[in-house]
């Protein structure tokens, strides 16, 4: 074999790698960083923020009544809302804030140097920014909302707590009548 020939097929098995990492991921719906890769991000994150002293927060976040959404206009239709949240959400992120697609209608958001009252005006912003941006593509004039649960993650060893808190804020802002974010 040549030395081009070999040269080709590193390139090929290198694409071929950067493709199946990509589909390890990436949540295929949304484009978003899938679970996996949040629970990575995550691991590494709090080690660096305790390393730094510096704050990190993080945001469960939620699609009001999107259950209805499916029911009255069909799966697909529900899959377009969850691309175009995210991507509505996504565009108002702040540089180094990291979104992720957690399950279902469940997002989570990082948020690195950022505390917990810093973490709920960043949150309540995406929430306003949602209002002024409606499904069109959808449904004519179609709004959707969300509710979160916002707070700090203390370190490694507080992930599973902190995100623990934040579903019981969560909770909380369902109970709350929804379209909200609640402190953890
Ligand atoms: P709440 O305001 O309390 O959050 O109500 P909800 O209707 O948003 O919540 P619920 O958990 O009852 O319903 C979530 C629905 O999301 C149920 C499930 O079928 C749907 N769902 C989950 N993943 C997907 C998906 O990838 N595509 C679509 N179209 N629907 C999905
Ligand atoms: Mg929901
Ligand atoms: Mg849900």
């Amino acid at each position: 074999m040549c030395s081009s020939d070999l040269r080709d097929q590193r390139t090929a098995l290198a694409r071929a790698l950067e493709r199946l990492n990509e589909i390890a991921t990436r949540d295929e719906l949304t484009g978003l960083p899938n679970r996996r890769a949040m629970g990575e991000l995550l691991l590494t994150e709090t080690a660096r923020h305790a390393r730094l002293k510096a704050p990190l927060s993080l945001a469960v976040i939620d699609i009001d009544r999107f259950k209805q959404i499916n029911d009255r206009l069909g799966h697909a239709a529900g899959d377009a809302v969850l691309r175009g949240f995210a991507h509505r959400l996504e565009s108002e992120l702040r540089g180094a804030d990291v979104l992720a697609r957690w399950g279902g209608e469940e997002f989570l958001l990082l948020l690195p140097g950022t505390d917990a009252e810093q973490a709920l005006q960043a949150v309540e912003r995406l929430r306003e920014g949602l209002r002024l941006q409606p499904f069109d593509d959808v449904e004519p004039g179609m709004r959707v909302s969300f509710s979160a649960g916002v707070g700090l993650c203390l370190g490694q060893g507080d992930i599973d707590s902190a995100l623990e808190r934040a579903d019981r804020a969560l909770y909380r802002a369902k109970a709350a009548g929804r379209d909200r974010s609640e402190p953890a």
